[in-house]
């Protein structure tokens, strides 16, 4: 094994495969090696549901954008396992999701050279190398490996809000872990509720509802009603390059102002196939007498305990004051995940990075100073050159948001931050 790799990632899902796969083609004079946690990763895995389907444009895979030529793309995925003229004739507009991860998988067993998993990262910090300070970091089993650079891309973390986040059950779990907990069940559920008004939350409500049909479901969510997507065209170019850099040029205030255009582009709201599909299925429920499956918008859930037969939730209707109580065998939170920043709904900082985080700058509002290159600015020079990989939606607006969407081409400026290491004169706002 290489005593010092030129780039250590931490994770290797597909924000740092698509990295990998840059380095192959543009720079294999560097060595990498990616620390992926899972033994056998599978993408997204906890929501591989039956029949749903990916959020972004297939093209928009791991490497189209930056090389419309490379051999990793979903295309020649479709082309090379003999699927590509019936994958073609779907009448779909976008792929399942199973078909997608299979892709990201197919992707990733020709990249074994430069990757090793189960190796959990717990810990990194920055130690005196060969030729000056290198990050090591450690796993959960003890192992330590170092890089003269460090790519994060771990994911964005699960955001679990009060007052879910002081109560620990395996009755109440985020969505990411939604398919292992069923798994895990005794008994099927005769209630469930599912908190939030995503796209996943819909996915969600419509999944329990099939899984188990005598179940009594209900999605609580804080706004009036289950939102549309905004699938402008003109909102989407929001996921252009050019968006990016503008975003990034902005000041707190006009990120705030564009955050707010476009979060109905990508969160809390769903697709209207989903939507339609649930608003039939209540609508039949309701038509035999035997509704099952609810939506209650205006709904916050106040309070949360556990009881020997299950989870009682408080849920106060945001208008009227109203308070009742639901008692569910499991509750599924669609909440979200968290973005960097000082509010409380994001987090300061990647967790993983606590041992090194006081080599890095923050700026007067909290935000962990992150270069257009993904890098962020040490507050001595010497430290090594880190990049945050499929984190930066505070810094670089929604097309950076945990999506497919802009993922090569970022990787391509990591690429480019990497051949130069020097801190980036520019920060975000
Ligand atoms: C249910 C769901 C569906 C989605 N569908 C879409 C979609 O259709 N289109 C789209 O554009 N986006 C979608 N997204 C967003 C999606 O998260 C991103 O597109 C993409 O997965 C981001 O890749 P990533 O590598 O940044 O993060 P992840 O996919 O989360 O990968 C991070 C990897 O890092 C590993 N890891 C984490 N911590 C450690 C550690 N300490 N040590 C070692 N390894 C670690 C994890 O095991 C994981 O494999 C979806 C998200 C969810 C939750």
């Amino acid at each position: 094994m290489t005593d010092c790799f030129d780039v250590l990632g931490v994770g290797f899902g597909p924000a740092n495969l698509s990295l990998a796969i840059a380095m192959e083609e543009d720079a294999p004079e560097k060595t990498a090696l990616f620390l992926e946690g899972q033994a056998e990763p599978v993408w997204q895995g906890g929501m591989m549901l039956d029949g749903s389907n990916i959020q972004n444009h297939p093209s928009r895979d791991l490497v189209s954008l930056r090389n419309p030529r490379s051999r990793y793309s979903f295309i020649n995925y479709l082309f090379e396992n003999k699927r590509l003229i019936e994958h073609l004739n779907l009448p779909v507009e976008f792929p399942l999701r199973k078909e997608y991860a299979q892709y990201i998988r197919w992707v990733r067993e020709q990249f074994h050279q430069v990757a090793e998993y189960g190796a959990r990262v717990r810990e990194i910090a920055v130690v005196d190398g060969a030729g000056g300070q290198v990050y090591e970091v450690t796993t959960t089993d003890g192992a330590t490996r170092q890089g003269r650079s460090l790519v994060l891309g771990p994911g964005r973390t699960p955001y679990v809000p009060a007052p879910f986040s002081d109560v620990v059950s395996p009755r109440v779990f985020h969505l990411t872990d939604y398919l292992y907990r069923l798994r895990a069940l005794e008994a099927p559920p005769r209630s469930v509720a599912v908190i939030g008004g995503s796209q996943s939350a819909v996915e969600l409500t419509l999944d329990l509802a099939k899984r188990y049909p005598q179940a009594r479901v209900v999605n609580y969510l804080r706004s009036y009603g289950l939102r549309l997507k905004d699938t402008s065209p003109f909102s989407e170019e929001g996921y252009f390059p050019e968006f990016t850099s503008y975003y990034y040029n902005a000041d707190r205030a006009s990120k705030a102002a564009l955050d707010g255009y476009m979060r109905p582009t990508n969160y809390s709201s769903a697709d209207d196939d989903v939507l339609h599909e649930l608003y039939l299925m209540i609508y039949e429920q309701r038509l035999d007498a035997a509704q099952r499956v609810f939506v209650q918008g205006n709904s916050q859930v106040s309070r949360v305990e556990l009881t020997d037969a299950g989870v009682r939730l408080e849920v106060a209707e945001l208008h009227t004051g109203e308070v009742h109580q639901d008692e569910v065998d499991l509750v599924v939170l669609a909440t979200g995940f968290r973005d960097l920043g000082p509010a409380p709904h994001q987090e300061p900082y990647p967790a993983l990075l606590s041992g090194v985080i006081d080599r890095f700058r923050f700026d007067e509002h909290g935000h962990l100073m992150v270069g257009a290159d993904y890098s962020l600015r040490p507050v001595d020079p010497s430290t090594p050159p880190l990049f945050l990989n499929g984190l930066c939606e505070s810094s670089h607006g929604i097309g950076d948001s945990g999506s497919f969407s802009l993922l090569s081409l970022r990787a391509a400026t990591i690429l480019d931050g990497l051949r130069a290491p020097a801190p980036a004169d520019l920060v975000a706002n």
